[in-house]
């Protein structure tokens, strides 16, 4: 089998598969039990705390557990709209942010908020100063990914968010890291973020834990309310095994971020220069993106037909994200990509496990599906 859709999920690492063992199995205490039981399953979650925050350079108490990224970024959205919402009413961010991130503001808009969303230019990229530009004394957020889940394009969040903080250092920068955690290498001060949201199940931990970074001192209301677990900011018992799991892969993968890199970008570049030998095939993805992420237009095939070609020869891909299930992405749209390859684009997307073996299965089917599928049609 072939899996290259690791952007939409990865296998969880075998320290990972260890650490939930143990924890299901010898670490079963309620993390806010005062007895000996409890206090070693908290320490757990604050070992993984720490590893999180080693990786972002901050402090473990700035790192929160939540179920998933869609959570983390949730909270912040709507936290930080309770806090400063009878004061501020704007909020800025981009046409391609993940879902999770889209959604929230959509319904802010729906009650009342005004949300700027900055779109690519006519080339396909997103300029920091059309972000910053956007800001003003009104804006209490402005949220901007860090890695597009789809064609692995990277936003200036570095860029946008330094000159933003300086210039209205009240207003709430947050960041979609998911596809950057861990692949692309950066820390919270690098980024100007207040809040970042992560997600395990992207970094080889399993579903259902993510985390989000919020920088002391910045005031968003909890979203989850109830028994004040996570210092009161996200209520309801911690799953143990999942954050030892998630502190375990970080640990693990904290150690390789640039031998991956550099292999991920020897795919991508292995990828393409195969890809020039077909005919009708466009990269979509562009020179300042991720080499994780590749994104692919293949002329007069819909991208769900040959995701199912590929699956019938066990390889694996998506069509533009995993999330778009089948419907048009308008983030590829927003993306400028040419319409013909709005229906036809597949994403590949790379972890450390994928060799040129892969590729070289990938190509060749991609090349037997042009052949058998233009049969078909004619
Ligand atoms: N943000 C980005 C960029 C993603 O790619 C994803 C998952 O596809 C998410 C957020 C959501 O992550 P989770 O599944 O942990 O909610």
């Amino acid at each position: 089998m072939h899996y290259l859709d690791n952007a939409a999920t990865t296998k969880p690492s075998v320290a990972c598969v260890k650490a939930v063992n143990h924890a299901l199995c010898e670490n079963f205490g309620n993390p806010s039990s005062l007895y000996r039981l409890g206090i070693d399953a908290e320490k757990a979650i604050n070992e993984a705390r720490e590893n999180i925050a080693a990786v972002l350079g901050c402090d473990m108490g700035e790192i929160y557990f939540t179920s998933c990224a869609t959570e983390s970024s949730n909270t912040v959205i709507f936290g930080a709209a309770e806090n400063f919402g009878k004061r501020k009413k704007k909020a800025v961010t981009t046409t391609v942010e993940h879902p999770s991130v889209a959604h929230c503001f959509d319904k802010l808009e729906k009650a009342g908020f005004e949300v700027v969303r900055i779109s690519p230019d006519e080339k396909g990229e997103i300029k920091a100063e059309e972000i910053i530009s956007a800001v003003d004394e009104n804006t209490f957020l402005v949220s901007c990914m860090l890695v597009n889940n789809e064609t692995g394009y990277i936003l200036p969040v570095s860029e946008a968010f330094k000159r933003i903080k300086k210039k209205y250092p009240e207003c709430i920068t947050h960041c979609d890291g998911v596809q950057g955690f861990l692949k692309i290498p950066f820390k919270v001060k690098s980024l100007y973020a207040d809040c970042i949201s992560l997600s395990g199940h992207k970094v080889h931990a399993s579903k259902g834990v993510g985390a989000l970074y919020v920088k002391k001192g910045v005031r968003i209301a909890p979203y989850i309310i109830g028994g004040g677990q996570e210092k009161n900011f996200r209520s309801g018992t911690e799953c143990v095994p999942l954050i030892s799991g998630f502190g375990a892969t970080v640990k693990e993968l904290s150690l390789t971020i640039d031998e991956r890199y550099k292999q991920a970008l020897e795919l991508k570049k292995y990828l393409a220069e195969k890809l020039e030998s077909c005919k009708g095939i466009k990269l979509n993805s562009k020179e300042n993106s991720s080499p994780y992420i590749v994104s692919v237009g293949v002329e007069n095939i819909k991208a769900e037909t040959l995701l199912h070609y590929l699956e019938a020869r066990e390889i694996y891909v998506s069509s533009g994200s995993a999330c778009s299930k089948g419907k048009r992405s308008s983030v590829l749209e927003s993306f400028r990509i040419p319409g013909k390859y709005l229906d036809s684009t597949i994403r590949v997307s790379f972890c450390e496990f994928n060799t040129k073996e892969d590729i070289d299965a990938l190509v060749t089917e991609i090349k037997k599906a042009q052949n058998n599928l233009a049969k078909i049609k004619k």
